[in-house]
């Protein structure tokens, strides 16, 4: 397949950028490692391509008045993987970045195009008429299913592919969205769309919505926080599982935890099981196990992925096990 053809504009304000949006069968690139692959494969169409770089307002990471850091939409994911503060305050996000794809992948996508970008199921990214490309069935149920979600799957079985969202939901980072009626602020756990609610898309987004920065609040007193993943192949891959902690100790137990699992679910998947397994307790053998355990209780695996929940059940209990003895 070639590349089809498209118009391409560069606004130099979001005012501009939301006209064009608002005309013809736009798309927005921010980096293009994930558009510029999905137009070329034919997985969805574009009359124009929409550039945001030139949007100053999108770059950078700056600090707030509150102590919470603003990241802009255009920030690369190597920006925010070797940015001092981002060290300092978040290492999980910081952890997660350093794992997305590889260095040149790194110096293009931007944060704003890792929350967007479109999953990875081979079925939808092929030549499969699927349930999310408006057809009628999952082809992964009775396919090739080894790397599909073992929760929150409703007639579609995706997981969501970026490292860095779920770190973002463990720390309750805010996702700010503008468009031509005006901006908005939501939390990032509440982005993502599961297939129950709407099969066809992934992101609250509407058509003409600019994702322009992410707000992370700032660290409580006490927070501990981690992301891990475990891939196929020792070079660049998605996650099948990861894990992004944010524990708040007081004294010798947990006040509070999110837990987020990559790999999992169509979208970052917090765990308010296993979080009502620990907290309140000491993080002590029985307590992990608890956790691992009830990190899995909803799991319904496909025929090839029931690995994944001993997977998920053996690497929550190290990464807590990991936070117990620091
Ligand atoms: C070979 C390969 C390996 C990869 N491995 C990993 C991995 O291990 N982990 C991981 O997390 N990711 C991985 N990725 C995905 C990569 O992180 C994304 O492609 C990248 O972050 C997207 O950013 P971008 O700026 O290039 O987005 P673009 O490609 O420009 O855009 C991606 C999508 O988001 C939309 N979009 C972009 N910016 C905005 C915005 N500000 N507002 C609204 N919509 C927007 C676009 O319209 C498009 O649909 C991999 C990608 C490739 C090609």
């Amino acid at each position: 397949m070639s590349m089809p053809q498209f118009t391409y504009v560069r606004p130099k304000s979001l005012d501009e950028t939301f006209r064009h949006l608002s005309t013809g069968n736009a798309r927005i690139h921010a980096g293009g490692t994930d558009l510029l692959g999905c137009l070329h494969d034919g997985i969805f169409a574009a009359e124009k391509v929409v550039s945001i770089s030139r949007l100053d307002e999108l770059q950078g990471v700056e600090q707030m008045g509150n102590g919470s850091l603003r990241i802009g939409a255009l920030a690369t994911v190597s920006e925010v993987a070797n940015h001092p503060l981002l060290k300092e305050r978040y290492p999980a996000l910081v952890q997660a970045a350093r794992e997305v794809a590889s260095p040149q992948l790194r110096n293009q996508g931007t944060i704003g195009g890792t929350l967007c970008q479109k999953p990875r199921c081979w079925y939808y990214r092929g030549d499969f008429h699927c349930s999310r490309k408006g057809g009628s069935q999952c082809f992964a149920v009775a396919g090739e299913n080894q790397y599909h979600c073992i929760l929150g799957g409703e007639g579609c079985f995706i997981v969501h592919p970026s490292d860095i969202a779920p770190a973002l939901v463990a720390y309750e980072a805010l996702i700010v969205i503008a468009g031509a009626k005006g901006t908005k602020t939501v939390p990032v756990e509440k982005f993502f769309v599961l297939p129950e609610q709407d099969i066809t898309r992934e992101t609250i987004l509407e058509p003409g919505e600019v994702v322009t920065a992410i707000l992370m609040p700032k660290p409580l007193q006490g927070l501990r926080s981690s992301y891990r993943k475990v891939r196929a192949r020792g070079s660049w891959d998605f996650a099948l599982a990861g894990i992004a902690l944010a524990l708040r100790f007081n004294g010798g137990k947990l006040a509070g935890a999110r837990i987020v699992l990559s790999g999992a679910a169509p979208i970052p998947w917090r765990s308010p099981d296993a979080e009502d397994a620990i907290v309140g307790r000491p993080l002590d053998e029985s307590t992990i196990a608890r956790a691992a355990a009830a990190a899995m209780k909803a799991a319904q695996p496909l025929e090839h992925n029931e690995y994944k929940i001993d997977l998920f059940k053996g690497l929550l209990a190290e990464e807590l096990a990991a936070h117990a003895h620091t």
